[in-house]
C-alpha cells in the first residue's frame, strides 16, 4: 500500500519523462488553443495521470502558465488549494482516492450524473460540478483517472456532457486501454500518447527509493519502463515470487513447499475481501510463472536474451525445459489453471497445481 499511495496518490511533482508533452499542452493555454477535451493515453503506470496533475497544477499556479523551461511553484495558494483537493474549479474522479477494501472494480454512471438510486457514489457528481460557475475564473477541469474502468451507462453520460461542452471547461481522461472506450468518446477528444520509459530512468527511480539495485534492474526490466508497473512489482513481492518459482523449476526444493512459501511472503495485493486478495496474488504468481517458461521458450526458438523480461532463465539448465514439448505442456498446464483463478476454486490448491507443473520430474518421482 505504502508504494502505491506514495507514487499515485499524494504526488504532484514533474511527471518523469513527460515534461516536454506538457510543456507543448501549456504552450496551447497560452496561445488560448486547448481543446475542451484531451485524452492521455498509453501503457498503465507509466505516469499519464501524474502528468494530468503537473498539467492542471500548471493552469492555475500565481505565477501563471508555465512558459519554455518553467513549471508550477506547488507553494502558492492556487497550487496548494490543487493539490490538496479544495481548489473549487478542480474536481477529480479517481477511484484510487477510495481504500482498496472499499474500491468499485468499475466507474459507474453515478460518479457522473446524479442518481436517486443503485448508486454506489454519494459524493458530489460530475454533472453537479459542472453547473456551478468558474470560482477562480479561468479553467475549470475534470479529471477522470483510468477511464478504462468506466462502464458503458457511465461512459455514455460522459459523451453527453462531452457533446455541450461548457464554456472554459477541460475535460482530462487518462486511459490504459483506449479500446475499453467507445469510439465516440475518443473521436471527441484531443488524443496525447505518452510512451514507456527506458528501463534504466525506472530503475534508477527504483534505486533512489532505496530498492537495492539488482532488485531494481529486474523489475525495471519486468516493467517494461513501467514506473508505476516496477512499484506494484515491489509491493507484490514479485522478486521473492520469482525466487521460489526458480527453486521449483531448479527442482531445488520440492514443489509444495515453494508453493506454500507464496503464502508466507507479506506482498500488497488489491482486493476487497481476504478471498479476492488470496486470488490477485494467485493470479500474480501464475502470470510471473507463466512470464518465465514463455521467455524460456522463446529464448529456446532463438528470441535474442536482451528483448526477454525473465531471459537469465535460460542458462539454467532447468528440467521443464528438457525439451520443447515438456515446456509448451507446462505452459499449458499453468494457463488452464489461470483461467481457474476467477472460479471458486481455492487458490493455495490452484498455486499446488502450479508448482508441481514446473517441476516435471518430482511430480513424477510423487506419483
Ligand atoms: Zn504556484
Amino acid at each position: 500500500m505504502a508504494a502505491e499511495s506514495e507514487l499515485q496518490r499524494a504526488d504532484w511533482g514533474e511527471p518523469l519523462g513527460h515534461a516536454a508533452t506538457v510543456r507543448g499542452l501549456w504552450q496551447a493555454a497560452r496561445a488560448a488553443r486547448l481543446p475542451h477535451a484531451l485524452l492521455f493515453s498509453g501503457p498503465a503506470g507509466i505516469g499519464k495521470y501524474r502528468a494530468a496533475r503537473w498539467f492542471t497544477l500548471g493552469l492555475y499556479c500565481e505565477r501563471g502558465v508555465p512558459s519554455k523551461d518553467g513549471a508550477p511553484c506547488l507553494a502558492c495558494a492556487p497550487c496548494k488549494r490543487v493539490t490538496s483537493g479544495s481548489h473549487l474549479d478542480v474536481f477529480a474522479v479517481d477511484l484510487l482516492e477510495t481504500p482498496a477494501d472499499e474500491r468499485p472494480e468499475e466507474l459507474k454512471i453515478g460518479r457522473f450524473v446524479r442518481r436517486e438510486r443503485d448508486s454506489d457514489w454519494d459524493g458530489r457528481t460530475v454533472d453537479e460540478f459542472l453547473a456551478l460557475r468558474a470560482a477562480e475564473g479561468g479553467w475549470r477541469v475534470v479529471l477522470v483517472r483510468e477511464m478504462e474502468r468506466a462502464n458503458v451507462a457511465a461512459q455514455n453520460s460522459i459523451l453527453k456532457m462531452l457533446e455541450e461542452p461548457a464554456p472554459n471547461v477541460l475535460w482530462i481522461l487518462e486511459c490504459s486501454r483506449k479500446n475499453d472506450l467507445l469510439p465516440t468518446i475518443a473521436s471527441r477528444c484531443v488524443q496525447v500518447h505518452f510512451e514507456r520509459l527506458p528501463v534504466e530512468t525506472v530503475s534508477d527511480t527504483l534505486e533512489r527509493r532505496g530498492v537495492a539495485r539488482e532488485r531494481a534492474r529486474a523489475l525495471a526490466r519486468w516493467s517494461r519502463g513501467s514506473p508505476g508497473e516496477a512499484l506494484r512489482a515491489l509491493a507484490q513481492r514479485e522478486w521473492e515470487l520469482r525466487e521460489l518459482l526458480v527453486q521449483a523449476l531448479r527442482g531445488a526444493v520440492p514443489p509444495l513447499v515453494s508453493a506454500a512459501a507464496v503464502w508466507e511472503l507479506d506482498g500488497t495485493f488489491e482486493g476487497k475481501t481476504a478471498k479476492a486478495i488470496e486470488r490477485a496474488r494467485a493470479r500474480t504468481t501464475l502470470d510471473l510463472a507463466l512470464g518465465c517458461l514463455r521467455d524460456v521458450l522463446l529464448a529456446r526458438e532463438g528470441t535474442p536474451l536482451a528483448e526477454l523480461s525473465h531471459g537469465d532463465l535460460a542458462a539454467l539448465e532447468l528440467p521443464v525445459a528438457r525439451s520443447g514439448a515438456t515446456l509448451r505442456a507446462a505452459i499449458d498446464g499453468l494457463l488452464a489453471l489461470r483461467r481457474d483463478v476467477e472460479s471458486n476454486i481455492d487458490p493455495p490448491l490452484l498455486l499446488d497445481s502450479a508448482f508441481l507443473a514446473l517441476a516435471p520430474s518430482a511430480a513424477a518421482c510423487a506419483r
